[in-house]
Protein backbone atom coordinates (compact mmCIF):
# COMPACT_ATOMS: atom_id res chain seq x y z
CA UNK A 1 0.00 0.00 0.00
CA UNK A 2 0.89 3.63 -0.83
CA UNK A 3 2.58 5.35 1.97
CA UNK A 4 0.02 8.10 1.49
CA UNK A 5 -3.11 5.95 1.89
CA UNK A 6 -4.15 4.26 5.00
CA UNK A 7 -6.98 1.56 5.41
CA UNK A 8 -9.06 -0.75 7.70
CA UNK A 9 -10.74 -4.44 6.80
CA UNK A 10 -13.78 -5.85 8.20
CA UNK A 11 -17.96 -5.86 7.74
CA UNK A 12 -18.65 -2.84 6.25
CA UNK A 13 -22.83 -1.62 6.37
CA UNK A 14 -22.84 1.58 3.88
CA UNK A 15 -26.28 3.30 4.06
CA UNK A 16 -26.95 4.34 0.47
CA UNK A 17 -28.36 8.33 -0.07
CA UNK A 18 -31.28 7.66 -2.19
CA UNK A 19 -32.05 3.70 -0.61
CA UNK A 20 -30.76 0.42 0.46
CA UNK A 21 -27.60 -0.20 2.64
CA UNK A 22 -24.67 -1.72 1.08
CA UNK A 23 -23.61 -4.77 2.66
CA UNK A 24 -19.61 -5.72 2.68
CA UNK A 25 -19.27 -8.77 4.49
CA UNK A 26 -15.07 -8.67 3.65
CA UNK A 27 -14.61 -5.28 3.04
CA UNK A 28 -12.40 -2.38 3.30
CA UNK A 29 -12.41 1.49 3.70
CA UNK A 30 -9.42 3.43 2.00
CA UNK A 31 -8.38 7.19 2.66
CA UNK A 32 -5.84 9.65 2.11
CA UNK A 33 -3.72 11.74 4.02
CA UNK A 34 -6.13 14.37 3.68
CA UNK A 35 -8.43 11.78 5.62
CA UNK A 36 -10.31 11.39 2.31
CA UNK A 37 -12.28 8.20 1.13
CA UNK A 38 -10.33 6.71 -2.09
CA UNK A 39 -11.78 3.72 -1.82
CA UNK A 40 -14.71 0.87 -0.36
CA UNK A 41 -15.83 -2.17 -1.80
CA UNK A 42 -14.94 -5.93 -1.49
CA UNK A 43 -11.35 -6.87 0.39
CA UNK A 44 -10.34 -9.27 -2.97
CA UNK A 45 -11.83 -6.06 -5.38
CA UNK A 46 -10.15 -3.17 -3.64
CA UNK A 47 -7.03 -5.30 -2.42
CA UNK A 48 -5.65 -5.98 -6.08
CA UNK A 49 -6.94 -2.90 -7.79
CA UNK A 50 -4.79 -1.13 -4.93
CA UNK A 51 -1.98 -3.23 -4.34
CA UNK A 52 -2.94 -3.64 -0.91
CA UNK A 53 -1.33 -6.28 1.23
CA UNK A 54 -3.60 -7.98 3.82
CA UNK A 55 -1.10 -8.11 6.56
CA UNK A 56 -0.19 -4.19 6.24
CA UNK A 57 -4.23 -3.52 6.74
CA UNK A 58 -5.80 -3.66 10.04
CA UNK A 59 -9.03 -5.22 11.37
CA UNK A 60 -11.36 -3.39 12.51
CA UNK A 61 -13.34 -4.12 15.54
CA UNK A 62 -16.35 -4.61 14.88
CA UNK A 63 -18.89 -3.59 11.71
CA UNK A 64 -17.30 -0.42 9.98
CA UNK A 65 -20.49 2.32 9.27
CA UNK A 66 -20.83 5.90 8.73
CA UNK A 67 -20.38 8.32 12.01
CA UNK A 68 -23.93 8.67 13.56
CA UNK A 69 -25.80 12.53 13.34
CA UNK A 70 -28.16 13.41 16.24
CA UNK A 71 -30.81 16.70 14.32
CA UNK A 72 -32.41 16.88 17.58
CA UNK A 73 -31.09 16.87 20.72
CA UNK A 74 -30.71 19.23 23.76
CA UNK A 75 -27.21 20.10 25.60
CA UNK A 76 -28.34 21.34 28.89
CA UNK A 77 -30.51 18.73 29.70
CA UNK A 78 -27.62 16.27 29.16
CA UNK A 79 -27.05 15.88 32.59
CA UNK A 80 -30.76 14.76 33.26
CA UNK A 81 -31.25 12.46 30.40
CA UNK A 82 -33.90 9.91 31.80
CA UNK A 83 -34.97 11.66 34.66
CA UNK A 84 -36.55 14.30 32.48
CA UNK A 85 -40.35 13.05 34.09
CA UNK A 86 -39.27 12.11 37.33
CA UNK A 87 -42.00 13.44 40.36
CA UNK A 88 -44.53 14.88 38.03
CA UNK A 89 -46.70 12.59 39.19
CA UNK A 90 -49.43 10.29 37.16
CA UNK A 91 -51.86 12.50 35.80
CA UNK A 92 -50.42 16.35 36.07
CA UNK A 93 -52.54 19.34 34.31
CA UNK A 94 -51.27 20.20 31.31
CA UNK A 95 -49.61 16.54 30.53
CA UNK A 96 -46.53 15.27 31.10
CA UNK A 97 -44.24 17.44 28.91
CA UNK A 98 -45.04 20.72 30.27
CA UNK A 99 -45.13 18.97 33.92
CA UNK A 100 -41.71 18.03 33.34
CA UNK A 101 -40.68 21.73 31.53
CA UNK A 102 -41.30 23.38 34.82
CA UNK A 103 -40.05 20.78 37.52
CA UNK A 104 -36.96 19.32 35.90
CA UNK A 105 -35.82 20.97 32.87
CA UNK A 106 -36.19 24.52 33.16
CA UNK A 107 -33.63 24.50 36.64
CA UNK A 108 -31.22 22.34 34.79
CA UNK A 109 -31.34 24.97 31.75
CA UNK A 110 -31.01 27.37 34.22
CA UNK A 111 -28.02 26.54 35.70
CA UNK A 112 -25.88 26.95 31.82
CA UNK A 113 -26.01 30.61 33.02
CA UNK A 114 -22.33 30.19 34.68
CA UNK A 115 -19.89 29.52 32.35
CA UNK A 116 -18.40 27.18 34.53
CA UNK A 117 -21.02 24.80 34.85
CA UNK A 118 -21.98 25.51 30.97
CA UNK A 119 -17.96 24.42 29.76
CA UNK A 120 -18.73 21.68 32.66
CA UNK A 121 -22.47 20.22 30.63
CA UNK A 122 -20.34 20.75 27.17
CA UNK A 123 -17.88 18.53 27.60
CA UNK A 124 -19.69 15.72 28.82
CA UNK A 125 -21.87 16.11 26.31
CA UNK A 126 -19.06 16.01 24.12
CA UNK A 127 -17.65 13.09 25.03
CA UNK A 128 -20.70 11.14 25.76
CA UNK A 129 -22.21 11.31 22.06
CA UNK A 130 -18.72 10.46 20.87
CA UNK A 131 -18.74 7.48 22.97
CA UNK A 132 -22.04 6.57 21.34
CA UNK A 133 -20.88 7.45 17.75
CA UNK A 134 -22.41 10.74 17.23
CA UNK A 135 -20.34 13.11 15.89
CA UNK A 136 -22.53 15.78 14.92
CA UNK A 137 -26.42 17.14 14.90
CA UNK A 138 -28.17 20.00 15.75
CA UNK A 139 -28.51 20.59 19.29
CA UNK A 140 -30.55 23.20 21.73
CA UNK A 141 -28.59 25.21 24.04
CA UNK A 142 -30.16 27.72 26.76
CA UNK A 143 -31.26 31.19 26.60
CA UNK A 144 -27.88 32.53 27.36
CA UNK A 145 -25.71 33.66 24.96
CA UNK A 146 -22.82 33.13 26.44
CA UNK A 147 -23.49 29.51 27.20
CA UNK A 148 -24.23 28.96 22.97
CA UNK A 149 -20.53 30.84 22.40
CA UNK A 150 -19.25 27.62 24.81
CA UNK A 151 -21.16 25.24 22.60
CA UNK A 152 -20.60 26.39 19.64
CA UNK A 153 -16.84 27.14 20.31
CA UNK A 154 -16.34 23.40 22.58
CA UNK A 155 -17.74 21.49 20.02
CA UNK A 156 -16.95 19.85 16.87
CA UNK A 157 -17.56 22.09 13.81
CA UNK A 158 -20.47 19.24 12.61
CA UNK A 159 -22.62 20.58 15.71
CA UNK A 160 -25.07 23.09 15.04
CA UNK A 161 -26.28 24.83 18.15
CA UNK A 162 -29.39 26.76 19.11
CA UNK A 163 -29.67 30.09 20.98
CA UNK A 164 -33.15 29.46 22.84
CA UNK A 165 -35.56 32.00 22.30
CA UNK A 166 -38.47 32.01 25.08
CA UNK A 167 -40.24 34.73 26.90
CA UNK A 168 -43.57 32.90 27.96
CA UNK A 169 -44.68 30.39 30.65
CA UNK A 170 -41.32 29.70 32.09
CA UNK A 171 -39.21 31.36 34.48
CA UNK A 172 -37.73 34.50 34.93
CA UNK A 173 -34.42 33.61 35.29
CA UNK A 174 -34.69 31.76 31.96
CA UNK A 175 -36.57 34.31 29.55
CA UNK A 176 -34.51 35.57 26.87
CA UNK A 177 -32.80 38.81 26.57
CA UNK A 178 -34.99 40.33 24.13
CA UNK A 179 -33.36 43.73 24.03
CA UNK A 180 -29.68 41.87 23.50
CA UNK A 181 -30.90 39.69 21.18
CA UNK A 182 -30.19 41.09 17.54
CA UNK A 183 -26.75 41.90 18.97
CA UNK A 184 -26.23 38.43 20.25
CA UNK A 185 -27.74 36.88 17.07
CA UNK A 186 -25.29 38.87 15.03
CA UNK A 187 -22.30 38.45 16.95
CA UNK A 188 -22.58 34.56 17.28
CA UNK A 189 -23.53 34.16 13.25
CA UNK A 190 -20.02 36.41 12.85
CA UNK A 191 -17.86 34.08 14.31
CA UNK A 192 -20.03 30.52 13.95
CA UNK A 193 -22.30 31.41 10.55
CA UNK A 194 -24.74 28.71 10.24
CA UNK A 195 -23.87 26.36 12.95
CA UNK A 196 -25.74 28.95 14.83
CA UNK A 197 -29.73 27.74 14.63
CA UNK A 198 -32.15 30.24 15.66
CA UNK A 199 -34.30 28.80 18.04
CA UNK A 200 -37.72 28.97 18.94
CA UNK A 201 -38.36 27.11 21.99
CA UNK A 202 -41.88 26.16 21.14
CA UNK A 203 -45.33 28.11 20.97
CA UNK A 204 -46.04 27.81 24.23
CA UNK A 205 -43.45 29.74 25.36
CA UNK A 206 -42.83 32.26 22.44
CA UNK A 207 -45.12 34.79 21.41
CA UNK A 208 -45.71 35.95 18.49
CA UNK A 209 -43.16 39.35 17.97
CA UNK A 210 -40.07 37.05 19.68
CA UNK A 211 -40.81 34.81 17.32
CA UNK A 212 -41.01 37.23 14.36
CA UNK A 213 -38.00 38.80 15.27
CA UNK A 214 -36.01 35.50 15.37
CA UNK A 215 -37.64 35.29 11.52
CA UNK A 216 -36.37 38.66 10.67
CA UNK A 217 -33.03 37.90 12.42
CA UNK A 218 -32.42 34.16 10.74
CA UNK A 219 -33.44 36.10 7.65
CA UNK A 220 -31.00 38.97 7.99
CA UNK A 221 -27.55 36.07 8.89
CA UNK A 222 -29.02 33.81 6.26
CA UNK A 223 -29.22 31.30 9.22
CA UNK A 224 -31.92 28.32 9.61
CA UNK A 225 -34.82 27.29 12.60
CA UNK A 226 -35.38 24.51 14.86
CA UNK A 227 -38.64 24.37 16.86
CA UNK A 228 -40.86 21.50 18.72
CA UNK A 229 -44.46 20.91 16.80
CA UNK A 230 -47.72 19.05 17.81
CA UNK A 231 -45.95 16.75 20.35
CA UNK A 232 -48.66 15.75 22.82
CA UNK A 233 -52.10 16.27 22.58
CA UNK A 234 -53.02 18.84 25.60
CA UNK A 235 -49.93 21.09 24.43
CA UNK A 236 -51.98 21.01 20.43
CA UNK A 237 -54.93 22.04 22.39
CA UNK A 238 -53.40 25.14 24.52
CA UNK A 239 -52.00 26.25 21.48
CA UNK A 240 -55.19 25.93 18.96
CA UNK A 241 -57.77 27.03 21.54
CA UNK A 242 -56.40 29.09 24.64
CA UNK A 243 -52.95 30.98 22.61
CA UNK A 244 -53.25 31.04 19.16
CA UNK A 245 -57.64 30.58 18.59
CA UNK A 246 -56.68 32.45 14.71
CA UNK A 247 -54.28 30.26 13.66
CA UNK A 248 -55.72 26.93 11.85
CA UNK A 249 -53.77 25.12 13.61
CA UNK A 250 -50.42 24.52 15.73
CA UNK A 251 -48.41 24.66 12.22
CA UNK A 252 -50.34 27.19 11.13
CA UNK A 253 -48.74 29.20 13.82
CA UNK A 254 -45.49 29.05 12.39
CA UNK A 255 -46.57 29.40 8.35
CA UNK A 256 -48.23 33.01 9.75
CA UNK A 257 -45.08 33.76 11.33
CA UNK A 258 -42.50 32.73 8.70
CA UNK A 259 -41.02 30.30 10.46
CA UNK A 260 -41.78 27.43 8.03
CA UNK A 261 -39.71 29.94 5.82
CA UNK A 262 -36.61 29.16 7.52
CA UNK A 263 -35.46 25.50 6.50
CA UNK A 264 -36.30 24.59 10.08
CA UNK A 265 -36.05 21.03 11.83
CA UNK A 266 -39.25 20.18 13.26
CA UNK A 267 -39.58 17.92 16.53
CA UNK A 268 -41.77 15.05 16.60
CA UNK A 269 -45.11 16.35 14.42
CA UNK A 270 -47.05 13.21 15.70
CA UNK A 271 -50.54 15.00 15.99
CA UNK A 272 -50.46 16.66 12.71
CA UNK A 273 -53.44 17.00 10.69
CA UNK A 274 -53.32 16.46 6.86
CA UNK A 275 -53.42 20.01 6.24
CA UNK A 276 -50.41 20.50 8.70
CA UNK A 277 -48.25 17.98 6.86
CA UNK A 278 -49.40 20.25 3.42
CA UNK A 279 -48.19 22.75 5.05
CA UNK A 280 -44.67 21.37 6.53
CA UNK A 281 -44.30 19.34 2.26
CA UNK A 282 -45.07 22.81 0.75
CA UNK A 283 -41.82 24.48 2.99
CA UNK A 284 -37.88 23.52 3.37
CA UNK A 285 -38.96 21.94 6.59
CA UNK A 286 -37.65 18.17 7.82
CA UNK A 287 -38.44 16.60 11.05
CA UNK A 288 -37.04 15.25 14.00
CA UNK A 289 -38.51 11.57 14.49
CA UNK A 290 -37.58 10.86 18.38
CA UNK A 291 -39.52 7.10 19.04
CA UNK A 292 -38.05 7.28 22.76
CA UNK A 293 -38.79 10.53 23.74
CA UNK A 294 -41.74 10.05 22.27
CA UNK A 295 -42.51 6.83 23.82
CA UNK A 296 -41.41 8.03 27.53
CA UNK A 297 -43.38 11.03 27.37
CA UNK A 298 -46.66 9.03 26.72
CA UNK A 299 -46.36 11.60 23.73
CA UNK A 300 -47.48 9.70 20.80
CA UNK A 301 -46.62 8.10 17.60
CA UNK A 302 -45.34 9.99 14.15
CA UNK A 303 -47.54 9.02 11.27
CA UNK A 304 -44.65 8.03 9.06
CA UNK A 305 -46.07 6.50 6.05
CA UNK A 306 -48.13 10.13 5.66
CA UNK A 307 -44.98 11.66 6.48
CA UNK A 308 -43.21 9.90 4.07
CA UNK A 309 -46.17 10.13 1.92
CA UNK A 310 -45.66 13.71 1.33
CA UNK A 311 -41.84 13.76 1.04
CA UNK A 312 -40.92 15.04 4.17
CA UNK A 313 -37.24 14.56 4.96
CA UNK A 314 -36.38 12.88 8.31
CA UNK A 315 -34.43 11.54 10.72
CA UNK A 316 -34.52 10.05 13.92
CA UNK A 317 -32.77 11.99 16.47
CA UNK A 318 -32.79 11.35 20.76
CA UNK A 319 -34.36 14.39 21.73
CA UNK A 320 -32.09 13.84 25.83
CA UNK A 321 -32.35 14.54 28.04
CA UNK A 322 -36.26 12.99 27.31
CA UNK A 323 -34.31 9.67 26.60
CA UNK A 324 -32.02 8.53 28.73
CA UNK A 325 -29.18 7.90 26.37
CA UNK A 326 -27.33 9.58 23.49
CA UNK A 327 -27.27 5.70 21.53
CA UNK A 328 -29.14 6.73 18.26
CA UNK A 329 -29.08 2.63 18.15
CA UNK A 330 -31.40 2.55 21.22
CA UNK A 331 -33.29 5.16 19.37
CA UNK A 332 -33.37 2.59 15.76
CA UNK A 333 -34.42 -0.24 17.90
CA UNK A 334 -37.41 1.99 19.46
CA UNK A 335 -38.17 3.28 15.50
CA UNK A 336 -38.95 -0.75 14.89
CA UNK A 337 -40.71 -1.32 17.44
CA UNK A 338 -43.37 1.54 17.72
CA UNK A 339 -44.02 1.31 13.59
CA UNK A 340 -44.30 -2.52 13.97
CA UNK A 341 -47.25 -3.98 11.68
CA UNK A 342 -48.21 -0.33 10.68
CA UNK A 343 -45.43 0.60 8.62
CA UNK A 344 -43.83 -1.35 5.80
CA UNK A 345 -41.10 1.74 5.54
CA UNK A 346 -39.95 0.79 8.88
CA UNK A 347 -36.90 -1.53 8.20
CA UNK A 348 -33.68 -1.95 10.02
CA UNK A 349 -31.94 -0.84 6.84
CA UNK A 350 -34.24 2.35 6.73
CA UNK A 351 -33.88 2.79 10.47
CA UNK A 352 -30.27 2.68 9.57
CA UNK A 353 -30.28 5.66 7.22
CA UNK A 354 -32.53 7.57 9.46
CA UNK A 355 -29.17 8.09 11.94
CA UNK A 356 -26.90 8.80 9.22
CA UNK A 357 -27.59 9.77 5.63
CA UNK A 358 -30.59 11.42 6.24
CA UNK A 359 -29.93 13.64 9.11
CA UNK A 360 -26.50 14.23 7.07
CA UNK A 361 -28.74 15.82 3.84
CA UNK A 362 -30.78 17.72 6.80
CA UNK A 363 -27.88 19.09 8.57
CA UNK A 364 -25.88 19.73 5.22
CA UNK A 365 -23.42 17.72 5.65
CA UNK A 366 -24.24 15.09 3.04
CA UNK A 367 -20.73 16.35 1.07
CA UNK A 368 -19.02 14.93 4.05
CA UNK A 369 -20.75 12.14 6.09
CA UNK A 370 -23.97 9.89 6.03
CA UNK A 371 -22.59 7.32 3.43
CA UNK A 372 -18.65 6.11 2.47
CA UNK A 373 -18.18 6.89 -1.13
CA UNK A 374 -14.60 8.20 -2.99
CA UNK A 375 -14.23 12.16 -1.80
CA UNK A 376 -16.24 11.63 1.42
CA UNK A 377 -14.50 12.23 4.89
CA UNK A 378 -12.64 8.65 6.19
CA UNK A 379 -14.36 9.17 9.34
CA UNK A 380 -16.25 5.93 10.30
CA UNK A 381 -17.07 3.81 13.75
CA UNK A 382 -17.19 0.19 14.22
CA UNK A 383 -19.15 -1.19 16.52
CA UNK A 384 -19.41 -4.60 18.61
CA UNK A 385 -22.34 -6.52 17.37
CA UNK A 386 -23.56 -10.46 18.70
CA UNK A 387 -23.18 -12.58 15.46
CA UNK A 388 -20.53 -14.95 16.45
CA UNK A 389 -19.99 -15.30 12.44
CA UNK A 390 -20.67 -12.62 9.90
CA UNK A 391 -23.67 -12.03 9.17
CA UNK A 392 -25.22 -12.82 6.20
CA UNK A 393 -26.96 -9.75 5.41
CA UNK A 394 -27.55 -6.12 6.02
CA UNK A 395 -30.56 -6.68 7.58
CA UNK A 396 -29.17 -9.49 9.51
CA UNK A 397 -26.17 -7.27 10.45
CA UNK A 398 -28.39 -4.30 11.52
CA UNK A 399 -30.76 -6.80 14.00
CA UNK A 400 -27.24 -7.95 15.54
CA UNK A 401 -25.87 -4.44 16.09
CA UNK A 402 -29.66 -3.75 17.99
CA UNK A 403 -29.10 -6.83 19.62
CA UNK A 404 -32.31 -8.09 17.95
CA UNK A 405 -33.80 -11.46 16.92
CA UNK A 406 -36.31 -11.54 14.02
CA UNK A 407 -38.23 -13.20 16.53
CA UNK A 408 -38.29 -10.05 19.25
CA UNK A 409 -39.28 -8.28 16.59
CA UNK A 410 -41.81 -10.39 15.29
CA UNK A 411 -43.59 -9.92 18.34
CA UNK A 412 -43.96 -6.37 18.34
CA UNK A 413 -46.15 -7.31 15.31
CA UNK A 414 -48.91 -9.00 17.15
CA UNK A 415 -52.01 -7.42 18.48
CA UNK A 416 -52.10 -9.66 21.71
CA UNK A 417 -48.46 -8.49 23.11
CA UNK A 418 -49.55 -6.56 26.36
CA UNK A 419 -46.46 -3.99 25.09
CA UNK A 420 -47.78 -3.95 21.34
CA UNK A 421 -51.05 -3.50 22.75
CA UNK A 422 -49.93 -0.16 24.81
CA UNK A 423 -48.38 0.79 21.28
CA UNK A 424 -51.38 1.17 20.09
CA UNK A 425 -53.19 3.13 22.01
CA UNK A 426 -49.94 5.35 22.27
CA UNK A 427 -50.42 5.84 18.52
CA UNK A 428 -54.11 5.95 18.52
CA UNK A 429 -54.01 8.87 21.39
CA UNK A 430 -51.12 8.59 23.39
CA UNK A 431 -50.50 7.42 27.14
CA UNK A 432 -51.27 8.23 30.64
CA UNK A 433 -48.82 7.00 33.45
CA UNK A 434 -50.30 3.41 34.51
CA UNK A 435 -49.21 -0.42 33.18
CA UNK A 436 -49.05 0.07 29.73
CA UNK A 437 -47.04 2.93 29.52
CA UNK A 438 -45.00 1.52 32.93
CA UNK A 439 -44.25 -1.66 30.22
CA UNK A 440 -42.73 0.50 27.38
CA UNK A 441 -40.97 2.59 30.07
CA UNK A 442 -39.53 -0.12 31.40
CA UNK A 443 -38.06 -2.12 27.92
CA UNK A 444 -36.94 1.30 26.76
CA UNK A 445 -34.51 1.87 29.83
CA UNK A 446 -33.54 -1.91 29.49
CA UNK A 447 -32.72 -1.44 25.95
CA UNK A 448 -30.67 1.97 26.59
CA UNK A 449 -28.73 -0.19 29.00
CA UNK A 450 -28.16 -3.08 26.50
CA UNK A 451 -27.17 -0.98 23.24
CA UNK A 452 -25.36 2.39 24.97
CA UNK A 453 -21.74 2.18 24.50
CA UNK A 454 -20.90 -0.71 21.84
CA UNK A 455 -19.45 1.57 20.13
CA UNK A 456 -15.81 0.35 19.91
CA UNK A 457 -13.78 2.87 17.80
CA UNK A 458 -14.49 5.86 16.30
CA UNK A 459 -12.06 7.76 13.42
CA UNK A 460 -12.54 11.06 11.85
CA UNK A 461 -10.64 12.72 9.12
CA UNK A 462 -8.44 9.81 9.68
CA UNK A 463 -7.51 10.45 13.19
CA UNK A 464 -8.76 8.17 16.03
CA UNK A 465 -10.55 10.65 18.40
CA UNK A 466 -12.76 7.86 20.51
CA UNK A 467 -11.30 4.61 21.76
CA UNK A 468 -13.65 2.58 24.30
CA UNK A 469 -12.12 1.09 27.30
CA UNK A 470 -10.81 -2.54 27.30
CA UNK A 471 -13.85 -2.94 30.06
CA UNK A 472 -17.28 -2.60 27.38
CA UNK A 473 -18.21 -4.83 25.96
CA UNK A 474 -16.85 -6.15 23.05
ZN1 LIG B 1 -36.78 18.47 22.14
Amino acid sequence: MSATLQAIRGPVLNPLPAAGVGWLPDGVLVGDDRGRIVAVGAWDEVAARLNLAAAGVPRSAGLILPPLLDAHIHIPQHPIRGRFADDVGADPPGGRLLASLERNVFPAEGRCEGPAHARHVVAAFATDTLANGVVGGAAYMTVHARATRIALEQLADTWSVGLVLMNGRCPDYLRTDEPALAADVAALARDHGRRLIVTDRFAVSVDTPLRTLGVALAKRHGLRMQTHLDEQRAEKTLIEDVLYPDAGSYTGVYARDGLLDCEPILAHCIHVRTEEIDMIAATGSAIAHCPVSNTLLGSGVMPLDAIRAAGIPHALCTDVGASPTTSLFCEMAQFLKVHAGRSVAATPEEAVRLVTTAPARILGLDDRLGTFAPGMEYSFIEVAHDSATTPPTARAAILSLLRMTEAELDAWRRADDPQTLAVRTLRDSGLDWGLGLQALDADVRATAVRLEHRVRRVTRQGRVVFTAPESSPR
